[in-house]
């Protein structure tokens, strides 16, 4: 099928080379990730290598290279093309890494011969510059269909012989007609070094859409963007350079009629050529959750059934697999013993279609385009022919310079608004329920060890958790909407500059909301950033996110403490935590990361009406872990606490209060009321006095002087402790080391009454009351900034590694210690 007039029949690869004999390597073929793994053996341009076996039709051979021995399969030697040389010539030849002349004289003509393929739209000019660079005639004109199959023509360039080959014209590179898979089986089969990717400027959004293509290939690329004389007579503007670190590969302008630009194009191929070992930067284009939660699926039974060794990119057969295109399918199944790929393929094409009920390629189409758009958008401005806007009308309001702001400040408003008074009503029910079956509980077990653990462990730390559970479902839910719809793509877009200046990426902001709820779902939906600084900068800063596990402590506080202006108080430590993660992001980019500038393109995936089902779906994802955290981390920090609390249960001091207790039930000179007052006294002090005694007061006293600057007591240094399994534990620890009037039939009023009327026991303030509004405040300060919890440090770990989650462990709490100290000494200085 294709037409092979070029000379890509001589090329000799490292398989042709027989047992015992030398080859020097031209080039190595074959997608980016396969490239990478070939240097890092060794096989770089310009090395040697000695065919130790080789014996025809028998896998693998092995080869010395660099002084060690290798064996590479059949299929992947064949990527290495080769000139043989003779044992002297090999002998004398030594290779330090660089290409010397001697070098440049042994690979000969073969190494000085880089092979492009030119792959456009029809009518983007590619014949024009074809003609211009070869001198040949071949027809142009102004309608599609003029080139048939590939013409090959020759270009010398510096010390190169450019060997162009001009494809017919495409819009697309799917099956649907005889060019496109013309063109798509020659990149595939021929293996070009370079794509020459030419771009009409005049109609950016359609002709990108190839490129998104071409992108997903995987291919070595340099964009021509031809026609930029219309571009400019438009009045339009496109800032290249930006576009260009986008895409992650040169882009260069040209008029290929006049011949402008061409020179330029020369040289970036012979640049990208000579450096396309170290050529990483690759995009990929986001095809959303659901998406590439199947392409990694199919992928995966690629790599555990599939012997394609780098002949092809993996994520682009899966794409495409996904897709469903009938050509990729078959390729894949002639590698396929057992057919399983194509099964997994077509039942998560299956569920792709079901959940969005649309057909698969419209879906992948559509995300493509989303890429485009997204691109475009940041980088292109239209001059006065408004007509081809390449957005959609309603991201001409949504991402509005002026509106969309305003707009996204009241979707927020809105969503948390939505989770706090609809989440109060099931929050109620569950906390009534938790009471009921403490009481229940109660009153069933006889008193004792059993029972304790039940009523104070387990029912009141665990119930305590799960009351929050509504609220966070909700959230979720919300996320979900204005994820599946589309809208929080438009969010990124709209936050991007503001990010920037922190900088961060846009998408970032994604993950800050959903920080609002929980840090562990946040901290994994940064996997949707495609850049390590990003995802890292992102994730260590996530933590300063008040999630809504603090928020039962706040509530505490605030309304024992902060009579006027409660919900300034409130707002101003979210506003804090908000601080402190720019603040730390600045400071960490610039110390860790400073070098790294790196942009992406921001998806505008097409709006979609969002479906119940899929909310529910995605919610419920985003909730397993919370919910795997309650079920585990706080189940057992829960018993462990309780059981530091509860032991040891006897002491000569509280046996004391225990023999007096007897005494006053046995004095009979007592009235029946006045008993029971004095038992009930002595029995709140025994129980403070074994709490105190306890293993957990012991600690707790033991690490006081941490806490002592801070004007925090022991007990606030125990809560805080117990917090570091999960800040809802911390409400319920203070219930316990303030001994609260268990009887008060409204628990925490009766915990915000023990608050206000705690006193210093010790010290210099001995008498005075532990919580001034300051102390509280630093308390709260304290709580938001310090080590974020047990479940959100394991994401972290798991998400960038044991060197940052570290970092954030005991930066967190540095900061945390510090803050509330600068706390303290303000209230120093106004009081
Ligand atoms: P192909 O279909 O991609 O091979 O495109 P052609 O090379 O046949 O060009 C199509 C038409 O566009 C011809 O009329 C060319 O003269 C014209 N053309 C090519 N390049 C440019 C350019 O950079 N600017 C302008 N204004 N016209 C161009
Ligand atoms: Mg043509």
């Amino acid at each position: 099928m294709i037409n092979k007039e070029d000379s890509s029949k001589q090329v000799l690869t490292l398989a042709d080379v027989p047992t015992g004999e030398y080859g020097v390597i031209v080039r190595i073929t074959g997608h980016g990730s396969f490239r990478h793994r070939l240097m890092e053996m060794g096989f770089v341009r310009g090395e040697k290598v000695k065919v130790i076996r080789n014996a025809p039709l028998r896998d693998p051979i092995e080869y010395e290279i660099m002084g060690g021995h290798v064996s590479l399969r059949r299929i992947e030697a064949r990527r290495v093309e080769v000139v043989p040389v003779t044992e002297e010539i090999a002998n004398n030849y030594l290779f330090h890494g660089t290409i010397t002349e001697e070098t440049e004289r042994i690979l000969g003509k073969a190494g000085k011969r880089i092979r492009v393929a030119l792959v456009g739209n029809p009518n983007c000019g590619k014949t024009s510059f074809f003609n211009h660079v070869t001198g040949m005639r071949e027809k142009v004109g102004n309608y599609s269909g003029v080139t048939v199959d590939a013409k090959v023509g020759y270009h010398p360039f510096r010390d190169y012989t450019i060997e162009i080959a001009d494809l017919p014209g495409t819009y697309s590179l799917t099956e649907y007609t005889p060019e496109e898979l013309y063109v798509r089986q020659y990149i595939m089969d021929e293996r070009p070094d370079i794509v020459l990717n030419i771009a009409d400027a005049s109609n950016l959004e359609r002709n990108l859409f190839l490129t998104t293509q071409l992108i997903d290939m995987n291919v070595p690329m340099v964009m021509a963007l031809n026609m930029y004389d219309e571009l400019e007579r438009n009045g339009d503007t496109l800032d290249i350079a930006t576009l260009s670190e986008l895409f992650g590969f040169p882009i260069v302008p040209t008029v290929s009629s006049r011949g402008t630009g061409i020179d330029e194009v020369m040289a970036r191929i012979v640049d990208l050529y000579e450096n396309l070992e170290e050529h990483t930067k690759h995009v990929h284009i986001n095809y959303g959750v659901d998406l590439e939660k199947s392409i990694d699926i199919i992928k995966e039974e690629m790599r555990e059934h599939l012997d394609l060794s780098g002949a092809y990119s993996t994520r682009y057969l899966a794409i495409e697999m996904l897709a469903g295109d009938k050509v990729i399918t078959e390729l894949v199944g002639k590698f396929d013993d057992d057919g399983s790929v194509a099964k997994v393929a077509g039942e998560q094409r299956a569920i792709i279609e079901k959940r969005y009920n649309e057909d698969a390629a419209t879906i992948v189409s559509g995300a493509k385009y989303g890429f485009v758009r997204g691109a475009l958008l940041e980088t292109y401005t239209q001059g006065r022919d408004k007509s081809k806007q390449p957005a959609y009308s309603v991201d001409k309001i949504l991402t509005n310079r002026w509106l969309g702001f305003p707009i996204l400040v009241f979707f927020l408003w809105f969503m948390f608004q939505m989770t706090f008074t609809l989440g109060a009503y099931p929050q109620a029910w569950l906390e009534s329920f938790f009471g009921w079956l403490g009481d229940v509980v109660t009153r069933v077990l006889p008193d004792g060890i059993l029972k304790n653990l039940l009523v104070d462990g387990i029912i009141a730390g665990v119930g305590g958790v799960c009351s929050f559970l509504p609220n966070i479902l909700i959230l979720f839910f919300f996320i979900s909407i204005l994820e599946d719809t589309g809208y929080m793509a438009r969010a990124a877009f709209i936050m991007d500059k503001l990010m920037h200046r922190m900088g961060l990426h846009g998408k970032s902001f994604i993950p800050y909301i959903i920080g609002f709820g929980c840090s562990v779902p946040a901290v994994m939906a940064t996997r949707t950033l495609e850049n390590r600084k990003d995802r890292i900068l992102t994730i260590i800063t996530i933590p300063f996110m008040s999630c809504s596990a603090r928020l039962p402590l706040y509530t505490l506080i605030i309304s024992a403490f902060f009579v006027k202006h409660q919900g300034l108080v409130l707002t101003s430590i979210y506003l804090l935590g908000i601080v402190m993660s720019i603040v730390t992001s600045l400071i960490v980019k610039k110390a860790a990361f400073q070098n790294e500038r790196d942009q992406f393109v921001m998806e505008l995936p097409p709006y979609r009406i969002p479906t119940f089902r899929n909310a529910m779906v995605h919610m419920w994802d985003k909730s397993v872990q919370y919910l795997k955290k309650m079920g585990t981390v706080i189940l057992v920090a829960t018993v462990i606490i309780w059981a530091l609390e509860y032991f040891p249960q006897h002491s000569p001091q509280i046996d004391g209060y225990t023999a007096r207790i007897e005494q006053v039930e046995a004095d009979a000179g007592l009235s029946e009321a006045d008993r029971d007052a004095r038992i009930a006294q002595l029995e709140l002090d025994r129980s403070a006095c074994q709490i105190e005694n306890s293993y957990l007061g012991r600690f707790g006293k033991f690490i006081a002087p941490v806490f002592r600057p801070l004007g925090f007591d022991w007990q606030m240094g125990v809560s805080i402790i117990t917090g570091f399994a999960a800040k809802e534990i911390v409400v319920a620890s203070m219930g316990v080391l303030y001994h609260s009037d268990a009887e008060a039939d409204e628990h925490s009023s009766a915990l915000q009454r023990s608050l206000r009327t705690h006193t210093w026991s010790s010290g210099p303030d001995i008498g005075k009351p532990v919580f001034t509004p300051w102390v509280a405040y630093g308390f709260m300060v304290f709580i938001l900034l310090y080590f974020p919890c047990v479940a959100a440090v394991t994401a972290i770990r798991r998400e960038a590694g044991r060197k940052w989650m570290l970092f954030v462990i005991f930066y967190t709490t540095a900061v945390a210690w510090l803050a509330a100290f600068a706390v303290r000494l303000i209230s120093f200085a106004v009081v």
